[in-house]
């Protein structure tokens, strides 16, 4: 028997990149575990992606392209040659782009985050064709702009110095479904002595194991950093020197948070003054003794109206108290912009063509559900006439998804879905292409949540016709007669591509080596800002941003309310009193892994969680099947009255496959696309509901 042992990487949307070793036997996957030696993975892989095989070998699996033969939506199809599915794929753009190229739209996201399989080949594809360009928002811009204008670039702590601190605040997040490597850290801390803090409207696996869990309502998240602030100023719980060297507007932050009274804060957040007092003072006191308090605020917070400025507030804090001065102190957000990436290189804007008559046009991904419906008018530019999806699944995903299905139920409208499998959004593809899953390719990944480059070679020969979204990129290319030299790279040649080698950061890069080894790490310093260092327009941690006043905002942290919350809308509450968050599921990473049943046996069916006092009001019990609503859509679910989901407050644990529901709807018939403060961003969990027995 021929074995061998493949090095990998997990592709999915999740910050812990986990380097994998795959067993190989006479070509076929037989085994998928952690790699023991990388020191973030440790060994352990997440459940779901333990179950890779199960969902590589999966019978449903797409293995031929297909065409449509029923109505869209009801994904009915038949095989085709890839051939014909190339040449009908050319043989539409060109007609549309000879019109006008910016018809076409692509979508993609997450899917995959390797460098290679994401938005490498197909973003030369699309920048050659001069389709409208995708404004990718739909999971992080809010905070990632938040966290820019006050730190300077999407960097932060070391995950692997979490284990040294001796606060930790979990903020906005489900670190033991969504994290999991950080969560071991924080284990390990806590076995240290460390208290870990969980802030969160819902108490979730995470916050049970915290020892102090604060109930935000959701969407105050920033109130509540507001609130610290206001205390630690007000305590004295401050590094004054810090502050002096490496802060920029501290007296205007004094001015600004003076009315941040614990009152103030704790009426505005729904929770109890005592509350708020307590975590100022473990904060502010534990830095205080000299001792590294830490941050790890994740996208939660910023799934609001005001979501970008949550995550700028809290930001601030660590500059406050001096915690940078700690390799095990600080805040992370995301790693992202540690890593040199060579997005220009990859994806050659350079190559878009320049047409004065037809300036380039951009679509937000989170107002799919708007622009899909849009006619041609000269504010918009063209109406959209065909969409290739990749590594997404926007019917699915999506705000307010009725109009999302609507828009894409559009007969006049060409779709392209390269994919594993046939989720709700390919039910409306005229054209179906199968992807390579992550052990059938080649890919090399950066990460958001630690400071390791990781190689995945390809284990298995792809299944069926399936082909890497780079080869299908290649192939359209080719069809479409773009001869540039560059689309002729192969995978490797994008690899060696992706990192800038003589960058401070990754003087090491080396795509041969990394391979050889699966892994390595960025040339981080420990305490990237113990001596300021900022990579901010300043230096400094910018309290004042100026920036942030050039751009129209506030230049000062501030509170922007939800838009829909029994505060901020009485109007809008008195019909929908219930805000509704739906965060993910254990066992799902957004929707991939839903149509892997021994993850969603696990899961059961959608349910909401609820209150037992609401569930009282209105006459709901343990077990009943109910309609939850608003003016934008309903959907069923099985009730699960708890106190994890404060009073006022339901969950609806996601995103489940619509048409895996007894309705064929999920939580995103609930949503709406009005966008975040900054970042353009959706604002899911700021969303107001009314739930009776269905
Ligand atoms: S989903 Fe996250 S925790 Fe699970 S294997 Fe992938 S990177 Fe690791």
């Amino acid at each position: 028997m021929n074995t061998r042992v493949v090095r990998a990487a997990c592709p999915h949307d999740c910050p812990d990149t986990c380097a994998m070793l795959v067993t190989v036997k006479d070509g076929v996957a037989t085994e998928i575990r952690g790699d023991p030696d990388h020191p973030n993975t440790a060994g352990v892989l997440c459940t779901k992606v333990s179950r890779y095989l199960e969902r590589t070998y999966h019978p449903e699996r797409l293995l031929y392209p297909m065409k449509r033969t029923g109505k869209k939506g009801e994904g009915k199809f038949e095989r085709i040659s890839w051939s014909e599915a190339l040449d009908t794929i050319a043989s539409r753009l060109k007609t549309i782009a000879a019109r006008d190229s910016r018809a076409i739209l692509p979508y993609s996201y997450a899917g995959t985050m390797g460098v290679v399989q994401g938005e490498s080949m197909a973003m030369r594809f699309f920048n050659r064709l001069g389709a409208t360009r995708l404004d990718r928002t739909i999971c992080s811009s809010a905070g990632g702009v938040g966290l820019k204008y006050t730190l300077g670039a999407k960097m932060g702590m070391d995950t692997e110095r979490y284990d040294e601190s001796r606060l930790i605040l979990i903020w906005g997040g489900n670190p033991i479904g969504s994290n999991l490597h950080f969560w071991m850290r924080a284990q390990a801390a806590r076995r240290k002595g460390a208290v870990l803090v969980a802030i969160d409207p819902y108490r979730s696996l995470t916050a049970e194991k915290c020892q102090h869990h604060i109930p935000v309502l959701p969407g105050t998240d920033a109130a509540l950093a507001l609130g610290m602030m206001h205390l630690l100023i007000r305590n004295d719980w401050l590094d004054h020197d810090y502050i002096r060297d490496h802060t920029l507007g501290f007296e205007q932050l004094c001015e600004r948070v003076a009315e941040w009274t614990p009152e103030k804060t704790a009426q505005t957040c729904g929770i109890s003054t005592e509350q708020v007092e307590l975590l100022a003072r473990l904060y502010g006191e534990t830095a205080k003794r000299g001792e590294p308090v830490a941050i790890r605020v994740n996208y939660g917070v910023q799934r609001a109206h005001g979501g970008g400025m949550a995550v700028r507030n809290i930001a601030c804090l660590p500059a406050l108290v001096g915690a940078w001065r700690h390799p095990a102190g600080g805040v992370l957000l995301s790693s992202g912009e540690t890593f040199p990436k060579k997005d220009r290189e990859l994806q050659r804007p350079d190559l878009m063509p320049v047409d004065q008559t037809k300036p380039p046009r951009t679509i937000n991904m989170s107002t799919i559900g708007d622009d899909l419906l849009r006619p041609s008018s000269e504010a918009f530019g063209p109406a959209v006439e065909a969409v290739i999806v990749y590594n997404s699944n926007p019917v699915a995903v999506a705000p307010e998804s009725a109009k999302v299905a609507r828009g894409f139920a559009r007969e006049d409208l060409f779709t392209v879905v390269l994919e594993h499998f046939q989720t709700d959004t390919v039910d409306y593809a005229d054209i179906v292409l199968p992807a390579t899953t992550q052990l059938e390719h080649t890919d090399i990944h950066a990460t958001y949540g630690h400071l390791y480059i990781v190689a995945n070679e390809p284990a298995i020969a792809p299944l069926g016709e399936a082909k890497p979204n780079s080869e299908i990129f290649r192939l359209l290319a080719a069809r479409m007669g773009f001869d540039d030299p560059c689309f002729r790279d192969t995978d490797e040649e994008l690899a060696a591509q992706a990192f800038d080698a003589t960058h401070v950061h990754a003087i090491h890069f080396d795509w041969p080596r990394i391979k050889e080894k699966g892994w390595m790490k960025l040339n981080v310093a420990d305490a990237p800002f113990a001596h300021g260092g900022f990579p901010t327009p300043s230096g400094k941690c910018e309290f004042y941003s100026e920036q942030m006043a050039r751009d129209g905002l506030d230049p000062l942290p501030a509170y922007i309310p939800p838009y829909e919350s029994p505060a901020s809308a009485p109007e809008l509450a008195k019909k929908y009193p219930l805000a509704m968050i739906s965060p993910p599921q254990r066992n799902f990473l957004n929707t991939t892994f839903v149509n892997v049943k021994s993850l969603r046996d696990t899961e059961g069916e959608p349910h909401l969680e609820m209150h037992p006092a609401d569930a009282e009001a209105r006459g709901i019990a343990e077990g009943d099947n109910v309609r939850i609503f608003n003016d934008r859509g309903g959907m069923v679910a099985k009730v699960h009255l708890t106190d994890n989901a404060r009073a006022g407050l339901v969950v609806a644990l996601s995103i489940w496959w619509k048409k895996l529901a007894s309705d064929g709807k999920n939580a995103n018939e609930l949503t709406h696309q009005r966008l975040t403060d900054m970042g353009r961003a959706p604002a899911f969990y700021d969303v107001l509901v009314q739930v009776e027995k269905a």
